[in-house]
């Protein structure tokens, strides 16, 4: 690294008015990249796109300024090679580093690394993004905070003898959950001790194959629960803000296809304690930046807490149409040490916005469905907000997730919202590949969904029923 730049990175936060940082790189692709260049572009900052062999003619490549090829497709050899990542940041002279989601965002080791080269690294810190991560050690200082959490083993449980001593305590069903779990992999659901040795076990193997890390813990396991999230910002001046919730509890095996925003399920109560409860705990920690506090939601009106993401979600744009607020663009000013743009009182929530996530995938079988679009069609019209990075001719690569767009709804109110959805997936043409489109029709036009009446649940009984 130059001398030069070392000391360009170490200049005081730039004054209001000028941009936040000079350059960014955005240590991410597809839709996510895309968006951040959005961002870097409003906010007058040059941006450097990194790529792997296979995203050659990505659009994040050819709408950023600078770019740069990071290694083969393979994800461990590219978006997840750090030192390629940080000496593309280098040779380009980006001062700081957007991780999107997914790849290096919630990494405490990559933004150590950031740290010690002087590049400012677009989220909390290393601290938190550990304590975050580690789920268990999540659990335990969210308690301390008065946070009421999921019932579930003090920590780590490392014996089936103990896992089998906590679940008499907490009571069957149980969840085994993987502590440095993510995406939904390393759960496993007991229902009763016969089942216990076998699926301890393979919660285990499938943490330590997917992260490396197989120290479980456990909870009790809600039956037919929502998943309700609360959207944190804060700065480095200890200002923190929610930006209301989003209802994500259309999910197929842990994973979420519809968010949406409000909850529908929520009283106005019950929607206050929540996002009380959310800043509390974001204090607790000291958080700063963006960051998401999941909860879980009984049919008795009581929440608990269940993890912290620690970067911008997949789902982020629902909370943008309805609040108003460019959570990418104040990821970056806080980064740069500016104040928060907003307080508590000037967010004011507004209307409906719906989020389908549209996987290439075969819309009722889930295969993925990589390979060449012949032929593409973007809905718009009112209230319609289409966050992707497929274009005529791409090629969706077989590497990486299958999400290849978020189709976003707005209206004044969750009726209007929906018709508009509606009325934009029916003029979304892709052709090539499959995708999850046509599932997401049949989903927002059910009785159930029109109603607000699912749980965490309910997809899955709804897939049974096509069958
Ligand atoms: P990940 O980080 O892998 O996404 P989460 O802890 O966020 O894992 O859980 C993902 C989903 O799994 C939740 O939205 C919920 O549907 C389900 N889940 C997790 N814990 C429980 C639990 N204790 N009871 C019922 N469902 C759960």
């Amino acid at each position: 690294m130059s001398p030069v730049r070392r000391t360009a990175q170490r200049k005081p936060a730039a004054r209001s008015g000028e941009p936040p940082f000079r350059k960014i790189l955005i240590a991410n692709r597809g839709e996510i990249a895309l968006r951040v260049i959005q961002a870097c572009k409003e906010l007058g900052i040059q941006t450097v796109a990194v790529y792997s062999e296979a995203d050659r003619n990505a659009l994040h490549v050819r709408f950023a300024d600078e770019d740069i090829c990071i290694g083969p497709p393979a994800s461990a050899r590219s978006y997840l090679n750090i030192p390629q990542v940080i000496a593309a940041a280098e040779v380009t002279g980006a001062e700081a580093i957007h991780p999107g989601y997914g790849f290096l965002s919630e990494n405490p080791h990559f933004v150590d690394v950031c740290h010690a080269c002087g590049i400012t690294f677009i989220g909390p810190n290393a601290e938190i993004i550990r304590m975050m991560g580690n789920k268990a050690q999540a659990k335990a200082t969210m308690q301390a905070a008065g946070v009421p959490l999921m019932p579930g083993s003090d920590g780590v449980v490392e014996t089936v003898e103990d896992a089998l001593a906590w679940a008499e305590r907490i009571g069957y069903p149980v969840i085994v959950k993987a502590s440095a779990g993510g995406g939904g992999r390393g759960m496993r659901i007991v229902n009763s001790p016969e089942e216990m040795a076998d699926q301890y076990n393979t919660a285990r193997t499938e943490a330590k194959a997917a992260f490396t890390d197989d120290s479980v813990y456990m909870e009790k396991y809600l039956l037919e629960p929502r998943h309700i999230e609360v959207q944190i910002l804060g700065d480095l001046f200890g200002n923190i803000i929610h930006l209301g919730e989003r209802e994500c509890s259309i999910q197929r095996r842990h994973q979420k296809l519809i968010e949406e925003s409000p909850s529908p399920a929520l009283t106005p109560e019950l929607r206050r304690r929540i996002h009380e409860t959310a800043v509390r705990a974001a204090k607790a920690v000291g958080y700063f930046n963006a960051g998401t506090i999941e909860f879980l939601l009984d049919a008795r009106g009581d929440f608990f807490f269940m993890e912290m993401n620690t970067r911008v979600q997949v789902e982020h744009p629902v909370t943008e149409m309805v609040s108003g607020v460019d959570i990418v663009k104040e990821q970056i000013r806080i980064a740069a040490g500016r104040k928060l743009s907003y307080s508590q009182d000037d967010i004011v929530l507004r209307g409906h916005a719906v989020e389908c996530r549209i996987n290439a995938e075969d819309p009722w079988k889930f295969t993925p469905c990589p390979g060449r679009i012949t032929a593409l069609h973007f809905p718009g019209g009112p209230g319609i907000r289409m966050d992707t990075a497929m274009h005529q001719e791409a090629t969706i690569p077989p590497y990486y997730d299958s999400m290849v767009a978020k189709l976003i709804a707005y209206g004044s109110d969750r009726t209007e919202a929906l018709a508009r959805m509606r009325r934009a997936l029916d003029t979304l043409v892709v052709e090539g590949i499959r995708t999850t489109a046509p599932l997401h029709h049949r989903i927002i036009e059910h009785p159930d969904f029109v109603k607000g009446a699912f749980s965490t649940k309910w997809l899955e009984g709804f897939l049974a029923d096509l069958e």
